[in-house]
């Protein structure tokens, strides 16, 4: 171990940690703790799974945010036993600890913890699927398993049961994601809702199963209110435990599913689509998350950022957005979800969502078959683009026949299979939008220093709401020089996450004085009018709270009874 990089340094930060938050400064030296703590980590999880050498400690702790916590240490445990028993070491010398499943959440600070000098607990080794119970549709799992292996397991042996994904990396941990309250793509997109039945390991190292029944409990995985109080939303958002295990709901796969590309021709009209949506999601004919955006997110996700057209400023024009946009095929709004159920219903459906959005804008129903058949055609229309003499008609047919675009074809195929939760690379491309190139394979922005805030506040699911919400927050973005990205999802059919991207260059410090900036203002203004958010950055957690001062102290309570010694994520969600 780089001893010597533990002593000073870190003394001096715990100190200015612990002065900042105003507590008391530990009384035995943090870099002798720290050198104890991981000598008696050592034999509990073996040299090979710790990390403490500074170029591994910074790799494993990049992200897209501006700043983040500094780890002292990465540790790999193996095992729920072995988490217990770090948290007793951690707890006994008063060192922090800070849990992660897979790490991947970069645009809200990963694998960092909110303060300097926490060890980080990464639980990528605790990646078994236990348990998959087909009739009742569930499975239980450690928290290193990824969407991708999930996925491909259910795949493989029980291809009648889905489990749901998100639009960011395969890598992520279906439960890291989980407790972060996470949203995903199918009906099943509420992912702390689909948990069922936790074990934890708590601060000072018992290890309890939430449910309240016996040890055998037979419905541990099939009913979550249990008996006596609702332990489980302690978890979530939370620095009161390590969820070592979960039960998970899966979707049975339906009879019959089609995905749908929706784009809204006249912007005027958007407040009518969220309420068209809203009425149609409260009926269950639309049960998925709907990702709505608007063109400059589409942008991000089919083209390179074009900074020759910014002409002198630090933003494009709306005007310039519109007409890039236009180029693509992409119009002010546009959605896309998924239908399921029986045929019948499936067709019965269809026609709803025609009723419903027909008269606003462009519709295009997907199928397995049609995809194949536009895959077909599309490549057909690409070899012929390539001979100068067929590449005309090549546009017609793409642009007047089809109105669309090849950039636009490209994204069908990932929105198809998201639908499905089956995940993708693609989406996660837009972090390269203002990056110079966007890599083909092996997608790690993080890597590539790529620069994104993610700023996610929640309004009730109105046009009004949705609309009242955005109208504040845009010209933040302008005053500090850069175009709002809105990605629209929709968390159940009463409310939306309003989530803003915040794209700038991490190599650019004015950029990223900027992009820190406007992270405060926005999350202040929309606090003010009365907009929580749904998840924070490492950087935000510490104040997040702040504008609930009875809820954040009752909260503080329960964390000061369940973690006498402070060890657990400390300054997580401001606890
Ligand atoms: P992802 O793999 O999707 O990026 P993370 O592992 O980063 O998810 O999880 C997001 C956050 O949730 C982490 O920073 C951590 O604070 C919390 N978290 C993740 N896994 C656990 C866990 N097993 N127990 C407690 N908290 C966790």
């Amino acid at each position: 171990f780089d001893f010597q990089r533990h002593t000073g340094e870190f003394e001096a930060r715990e100190a200015a940690n612990a002065a900042s938050a105003g507590e008391p400064v530990a009384q035995a030296p943090v870099g002798e703790r720290l050198q104890q703590a991981l000598i008696r980590i050592q034999p509990i999880v073996g040299e090979r799974h710790i990390v403490t050498d500074a170029g591994g400690v910074e790799e494993r702790g990049r992200v897209l945010i501006p700043a983040a916590g500094r780890a002292v240490a990465y540790v790999y445990p193996g095992s729920a036993e072995e988490v217990q028993q770090l948290v007793r070491v951690a707890d006994e010398l008063a060192i922090p600890l800070w849990p992660a499943s897979k790490g991947r959440n970069w645009g809200y600070g990963a694998a960092s913890p909110v303060r300097d000098g926490a060890i980080v607990l990464v639980l990528e080794r605790l990646n078994r699927i236990i348990e998959v119970h087909e009739e009742l549709a569930y499975a239980v799992i450690e928290p290193g398993v990824t969407y991708r292996q999930f996925n491909a397991y259910l795949k493989q042996h029980h291809p009648d049961l889905w489990c749901d994904t998100t639009d960011g990396t395969p890598e992520g941990s279906v439960i890291g994601n989980a407790l972060e309250k996470g949203i995903g793509e199918t009906p099943y997109g509420d992912h702390f809702g689909n948990l069922c039945g936790m074990e934890v390991v708590l601060p000072t190292g018992e290890l309890v199963r939430t449910g309240g029944g016996p040890a055998n409990l037979a419905t541990r995985h099939t009913y979550k209110w249990g008996t006596g109080p609702f332990l489980d939303g302690m978890f979530a958002q939370s620095n009161l435990g390590i969820v070592t295990r979960a039960g998970i709901w899966l979707m049975p796969r339906p009879e019959a599913f089609c995905s749908f590309t929706f784009a809204l021709e006249r912007e005027a009209d958007f407040p009518v689509i969220i309420d068209r949506l809203r009425d149609l999601a409260l009926k269950d004919i639309i049960q998925t998350k709907v990702h709505l955006i608007n063109d400059f997110a589409f942008l991000s996700l089919v083209s390179q950022y074009p900074f020759e057209l910014r002409n002198g400023a630090t933003r494009l024009s709306r005007d310039t957005i519109r007409r890039l946009a236009a180029g693509f095929g992409v119009t002010s709004w546009s959605f896309i979800t998924g239908l399921y159920g029986t045929r019948e219903e499936v067709r019965l459906k269809q026609a709803a969502i025609r009723r419903a959005f027909a008269p606003y804008g462009k519709l295009t129903f997907i199928t397995d078959d049609s995809l194949r058949r536009l895959q077909g055609l599309s490549a057909t229309l690409e070899r012929m683009r390539q001979r100068p003499r067929l590449r005309a008609i090549s546009e017609f047919v793409t642009r007047r026949v089809l109105r669309t675009s090849p950039e636009i074809l490209a994204v069908a195929p990932h929105s198809h299979a998201l639908l499905q939760g089956i995940p993708s690379d693609f989406f996660v491309g837009h972090a390269y939008f203002k990056a110079p190139s966007r890599p083909a394979t092996d997608v790690h922005p993080a890597r590539d220093q790529c620069g994104l805030i993610w700023f996610a506040p929640i309004a009730p699911m109105t046009g009004r709401h949705v609309g009242e919400v955005i109208a504040l927050c845009e010209p933040l973005f302008e005053r500090r020089g850069f175009e709002i990205y809105v990605a629209l999802m929709m968390i159940n059919p009463r409310s939306m996450v309003v989530l803003m991207g915040i794209f700038y260059r991490k190599d650019d410090p004015d950029e990223t004085a900027r992009a820190t900036a406007l992270y405060g203002e926005l999350s202040d203004a929309t606090l003010v009018a009365g907009y929580q958010q749904y998840r924070a950055t490492v950087g935000l957690m510490p104040q997040i709270l702040d504008t609930a001062p009875e809820f954040k102290a009752a909260a503080g309570r329960i964390k000061s009874a369940l973690d006498p010694n402070n060890i657990l994520a400390p300054g997580r969600y401001g606890l």
